[in-house]
């Protein structure tokens, strides 16, 4: 089954140029019809705001059943690539067992999310896709193929854009289900997110900075701590205080986040910022995203602070948030403790024309990986010196996907192939 009624992005920053999106009923169906197209891409819930996703046929396992299986001895369950955060979420926690980090959204596909390396907040956390202990994908032939971590290839085919297969099935680290609480901390001086980044990011599980970048506070810190792991909440940030339940101004934020102002609950309904039975975020916008070394990251903040005049009136909001160092090729935090520099934009394509170029320079001496999933400008020779395994990347997908039955353009743009 397919239609032509191929549709947008999620926030309709991209409309997809795509003739068909399948739709198949079973994973033996789609088995079948990648088996016979020359050209296909898959799709996940639209949540990216370029054109990763686009090519001449497209395909969707979004609306096949989740299939959860868990393994107790393992600790890990397996899912159907489709399968949105949220709804493996709840399934695991009625069942005990929790994820070790989410993104902002628990609306996201998990294939998806781990095909550009979508990530959350913490020191100690690595992008979502270093939970992944084994991808099962529909190859160029057609055939069903499983990995897990004991192949050596294995860290070049957990994020790949798309790129090496139609992935059917993800198997992912779990965890006994824990606690979290979100404390919000107000107007954090600048001085002290340049000063102390360190010690602000390391203040709980997981710590985002809110700014706009032109006004001498960060208005916003939020610090989710884990009940069984956080020895301590701390009640001020360098002078900022926080804000408590019930606190207008927090309720002001929107009534689609996440129980805020120190509440404890279970992790999957506060390790995101928006609940997952409302509409995330702002809808009308356009976000790109660029990870530095972490030992860089409060110079690549200074330096932009030097364009929060160019910034500020086209921004909704910037996110700084924190990821652990991994091995995965394709990964924005390879090799690198990172931090991760996020824009929500008005939906303002124009300004970004002229903006993004000004900012990739202004980031250029960081060596500034942008999200695969969001927009930017660099192009395939660039981004080879931005993500050293580019080359082993290209490798692998030459010997997977000879034919290029899994390429667009955008990663003919993006990685040169
Ligand atoms: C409101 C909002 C908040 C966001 N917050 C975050 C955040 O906190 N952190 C973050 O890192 N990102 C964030 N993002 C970006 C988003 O997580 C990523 O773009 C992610 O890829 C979206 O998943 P998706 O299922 O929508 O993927 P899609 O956009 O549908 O597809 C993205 C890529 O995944 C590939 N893909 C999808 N399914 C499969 C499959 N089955 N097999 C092979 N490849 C597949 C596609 O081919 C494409 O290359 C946010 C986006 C929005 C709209």
């Amino acid at each position: 089954m397919y239609t032509t009624d191929v549709g947008t992005t999620w926030a309709g920053t991209h409309t997809f140029g795509a003739r068909r999106l399948y739709l198949p009923g079973s994973l033996s169906e789609a088995a079948e019809i990648v088996g016979s197209l020359d050209r296909v891409r898959a799709v996940g819930t639209r949540h990216s705001f370029n054109d990763i996703a686009d090519g001449e046929t497209m395909i969707s396992l979004v609306q096949l059943e989740p299939d959860v299986q868990l393994d107790e001895q393992a600790r890990t369950v397996s899912v159907c690539s489709g399968t949105r955060y949220g709804v493996l979420a709840s399934w695991l926690h009625d069942r005990g067992w929790a994820l070790r980090n989410m993104g902002s959204l628990p609306h996201i596909s998990i294939g998806g999310a781990t095909a550009t390396g979508t990530h959350g907040s913490g020191d100690t956390n690595g992008i979502l896709s270093t939970a992944v202990a084994g991808v099962q994908l529909i190859n160029a032939e057609g055939e069903v193929l499983d990995f897990d971590r004991s192949h050596p290839e294995f860290a070049g085919i957990v994020p790949s854009l798309g790129a090496l297969g139609i992935i059917t099935r993800l198997t992912v680290d779990i965890e006994p289900t824990y606690e979290v609480r979100q404390d919000v901390f107000r107007d954090l001086p600048w001085e002290a997110v340049i000063g102390e980044l360190d010690t602000v990011m390391a203040a709980g599980y997981s710590v985002s900075i809110f700014t706009v970048w032109d006004e001498p506070t960060a208005s916003r810190v939020l610090v989710k701590s884990r009940l069984d792991v956080d020895a301590e909440v701390p009640t001020e940030l360098f002078g900022a205080p926080a804000m408590h339940h019930g606190d207008p101004e927090l309720a002001a934020l929107g009534a689609n986040r996440t129980v805020q102002g120190g509440i404890p609950g279970p992790w999957l309904e506060r390790l995101p910022h928006f609940r997952v039975d409302a509409n995330p975020s702002n809808g009308d916008e356009i976000q790109s995203e660029y990870f530095v070394d972490r030992r860089h990251g409060a110079a690549a903040m200074d330096a932009l602070r030097g364009l929060a005049s160019e910034i500020a009136p086209h921004l909704i909001a910037s996110e700084i948030r924190s990821t652990a160092a991994d091995n995965l090729w394709l990964s924005m935090a390879y090799e690198r403790p990172s931090l991760a520099i996020h824009f929500t934009w008005l939906n303002r394509p124009d300004a970004l024309t002229n903006l993004l170029p000004r900012i990739e320079k202004v980031l250029a001496p960081f060596d500034a990986r942008p999200h695969w999933g969001k927009t930017f400008v660099a192009q395939a020779d660039l981004m080879k010196t931005l993500y050293p395994r580019l080359p082993d990347f290209q490798a692998l997908r030459n010997r997977m996907d000879p034919t290029g039955k899994f390429s667009n353009d955008y990663l003919r743009r993006v990685i040169g192939s």
